[in-house]
């Protein structure tokens, strides 16, 4: 087949959608993308693609696609809406913003989004633009994803962490100062199917194949944990205490790195104090790992050099998720790991270009100095949680929904949903999220497909562009890329385009500044001394400079880290803080520590004993991104059904064979699910994947796609669980009892 052209662009965003930037060749004919490759020119992804990648055809064309605006005519959960205008949607989103702007205050419209990508700069921009400062992820527990992290590392070492595949140089592993980790540990995720934040599961490979041997932290038997030298089948949430005890041998055992530890880190002796409270027997008994296994592991760790740590989301989910963060970066401090060759590199973003302002200089120029004070009176959580209020600019999500409900301290009226299923998706304690959503004057949504969330509660639904159909960029780490737009769908418009025509309307000193998305996107990009089109001109991606900010390695012995030019590191006291001076400041614990989870064998054995196993939630799937795709035949012929993993000895007990349809359910409700009988689980757990509907079902109320029977975030409580304000969703350690389900369900 000949083709008229072949676009070469960046996937972030929905359709494929993750996290990943993979370089990928879009082939057009007659207007129209036919077939997807990835670009094996690119040096991140060099030429792999995934199967959404694969299938985004698929996704662009889909009838079932939302290519113009839409309003609703019947009753909210009726499923009628009428095509509209998009002058018609904009005008209606205006007129009622700004009433409520005018009776209750900006504050009172919430700015929800779900997974990052390339969502956070638009919605950011729209929120800040209207005036209000509550741009939130809507509905994730305790903001247990990433967020704890970042607030650890940030703590720990000024700077956010991670493994080094050699991504921050277009020789990869050929370059001559690369070193392959000896030794990885992979915690709390399976990276192949995961594609988190920048990260691909295919780098963990490559090492392999160069001589890397792995150790493996999971409740599940993974691919990697098969191939690894050490399994750590861990309790889930227990992941603190496992940190801990690894310290503890490491120190107690003389494994640190002795010299790296002297000269740039403070707060040892406070960590060595501290660790001596989590001896590996105790340990053991907390996480169910045996005691060998967690001294081996933690030796095999710290004497290879240099070694490496990929971790997932549940460490952001364990109880005070930011305290067991520090607890793991110590563990790569404390190795003189950090900003090495084949260690967890510091990463920021080539050239240092965001997609939304960081800094207060940034955000003063933008919205002014009165709005950026009143940011922290006025966003939900700010008060309460010293960590909302230092670190980040979102609102704490278990308060919000919490507000929604009650008014108090001010009344919330309306929500602006941007790529984000809330009730088919993240939202833990779904049934309290519906009602609160139902509260709401007015909602908007922006997406691709109808979803609960836009069938339940949305009055107006703005159709959003896929990755093929937008000017965008990317600059999470490296490499700063372009998003080019290679054809049109409908009246599909990118979220950039949405926002800024939106923020304009609300704030007209914008319209002066940009133009087009195009001027917006050449001021962001203006640290690299490119334009858009001449990055687009140059391939489309262009990596960090040698010798800077952005470019490994040792930076803190150059003093390219600080904003001081010394060398060290980016926190209060220009070290690695085993203590941290801003926990301390924030009124929290300085050192991080082991906190149980609040449902549990040994914190709730009540409920335990009604329930007694751990549900894991949040497994990932190879063909499918959180709540996407389920509507896409190639995708969905891979993974059909929504399944549990359950234990061959569990299966034995409640009379269940693999295939049949099961009930699991706990005190907040029951889900259906077909068992999948495997000794890939530990026996006391079950592994439930999250994001489930049925898009073929009634998406009409009450049935909504099917979501109340399968959702397994029914059965998750809302927090926040954690004293930061981060961390604690229980959607690793929510506990159930599983039976067989009465009649077929098929
Ligand atoms: S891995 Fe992620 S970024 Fe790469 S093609 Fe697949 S969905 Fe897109």
């Amino acid at each position: 087949m000949g083709y008229d052209n072949v676009v070469t662009t960046t996937a972030w965003s929905p359709g494929p959608g993750c996290h990943g930037g993979c370089g990928v060749k879009l082939y057009i004919k007659n207007g129209k993308v036919v077939k997807v490759e990835g670009d094996e020119n690119h040096p991140f992804s060099q030429g792999r693609a995934c199967p959404r990648l694969l299938a985004l055809t698929q996704y662009m064309y889909h009838p079932d696609r939302i290519t113009y605006p839409l309003k609703r005519v019947g009753a909210r959960g009726e499923g009628k809406f009428e095509r509209i205008t998009w002058d018609e949607a904009l005008d209606t989103v205006e007129e009622k913003f700004s009433n409520i702007k005018a009776e209750y205050g900006p504050e009172s419209v919430l700015f929800c989004q779900g997974t990052g990508r390339d969502i956070g700069g638009p919605i950011s921009f729209l929120a800040y633009s209207y005036g209000s400062p509550n741009w939130i992820q809507l509905g994730l527990a305790g903001h247990s994803c990433y967020t704890p992290r970042l607030g650890a590392m940030m703590a720990t070492h000024g700077d956010y962490a991670v493994l080094d595949a050699g991504q921050f140089s277009e020789k990869r592993y050929a370059d001559p100062e690369y070193e392959v980790p000896k030794v990885i540990i992979i915690w709390g995720q399976n990276p192949m199917p995961g594609c988190p934040d920048g990260f691909f599961g295919h780098w963990i490979v490559d090492c392999m194949k160069r001589g890397s041997k792995l150790i493996v932290v999971d409740p599940r038997w993974t691919w990697f944990a098969s191939r690894s030298e050490k399994f750590l089948q861990i309790r889930p949430g227990t992941d603190g205490a496992l940190a801990m005890g690894m310290i503890n041998v490491i120190i107690s055992e003389d494994l640190y790195d002795q010299e790296f530890v002297k000269n740039w880190t403070e707060g040892f002796d406070d960590l060595k104090r501290r660790a001596a409270e989590y001896p590996p027997q105790k340990v053991a008994a907390i996480t169910w790992i045996p005691e060998a296994d967690i001294i081996a592991a933690a030796r095999l760790y710290a004497s290879a050099k240099p070694a490496a740590i990929q971790w997932g989301v549940p460490i952001d989910k364990c109880p005070e998720g930011s305290t067991v963060a520090q607890a793991i970066a110590h563990l790569w401090c404390l190795t003189g790991n950090l900003d090495v060759p084949g260690g967890n590199v510091i990463a920021r973003p080539a050239y240092g270009v965001t997609t939304y302002p960081f800094s207060t200089q940034e955000m003063h120029e933008l919205y002014g100095e009165e709005f950026v004070r009143r940011l922290n009176e006025k966003r939900i959580g700010a008060k309460e949680f010293a960590m909302v209020r230092n670190f980040r600019g979102w609102a704490q999500p278990d308060l919000a929904v919490k507000q929604m409900l009650t008014g108090d301290p001010y009344p919330i009226k309306a929500c602006w949903i941007q790529t984000s299923n809330v009730l088919g998706g993240q939202a833990a304690d779904t049934a309290l999220h519906y009602e609160a959503l139902k509260k709401m004057e007015f909602v908007v949504v922006a997406d691709l497909f109808h979803n609960p969330t836009t069938m339940a509660v949305a009055d107006i639904v703005l159709p959003v562009a896929s990755i093929a159909e937008k000017e965008s960029f990317r600059s999470w780490w490296v490499p700063l890329q372009v998003i080019v737009p290679a054809v049109e769908v409908g009246e599909c418009r990118s979220d950039w385009e949405i926002n800024l025509e939106l923020a304009k309307r609300f704030n007209p000193e914008l319209a002066k500044r940009y133009g087009s998305v195009k001027d917006l996107i050449n001021d962001r990009l203006k640290p690299c001394g490119l334009t858009y089109d001449e990055l687009k001109a140059q391939g489309g991606w262009i990596m960090p400079p040698e010798n800077s900010a952005s470019r490994p390695y040792r930076r803190y012995e150059k003093g390219l880290l600080r904003p001081d030019g010394k060398p060290g590191f980016r926190t209060p006291t220009g070290k690695v803080e085993f203590a941290s001076k801003s926990y301390e400041e924030w009124g929290l614990d300085s050192l991080p520590y082991y906190s149980e989870p609040p449902e549990s064998e040994v914190r709730t054995p009540e409920v335990y004993k009604k329930y007694p196993l751990v549900m894991v939630t949040g497994r990932r799937s190879s063909v499918y991104f959180h709540s996407e795709h389920r509507m896409i035949p190639w995708l969905r012929e891979c993974d059909p059904y929504p399944i549990v993993e359950i234990h061959p000895s569990v299966a034995e007990q409640v009379g269940i064979d693999d295939g049949e349809w099961v009930v699991i359910e706990n005190d907040r409700g029951s889900i259906k699910r077909k068992a999948k009988v495997t000794p890939i689980v530990h026996p006391k757990v079950i592994s439930v994947p999250h994001g489930w509907w049925l898009p073929e079902e009634d998406g009409c109320e009450p049935n909504l796609f099917g979501i109340w029977d399968i959702n397994c975030n029914k059965l998750v409580h809302i927090g926040p669980g954690a004293k930061s304000g981060y961390g604690g969703g229980a959607y690793k350690t929510a506990l159930v009892r599983v039976k067989k389900a009465n009649g077929a369900v098929e």
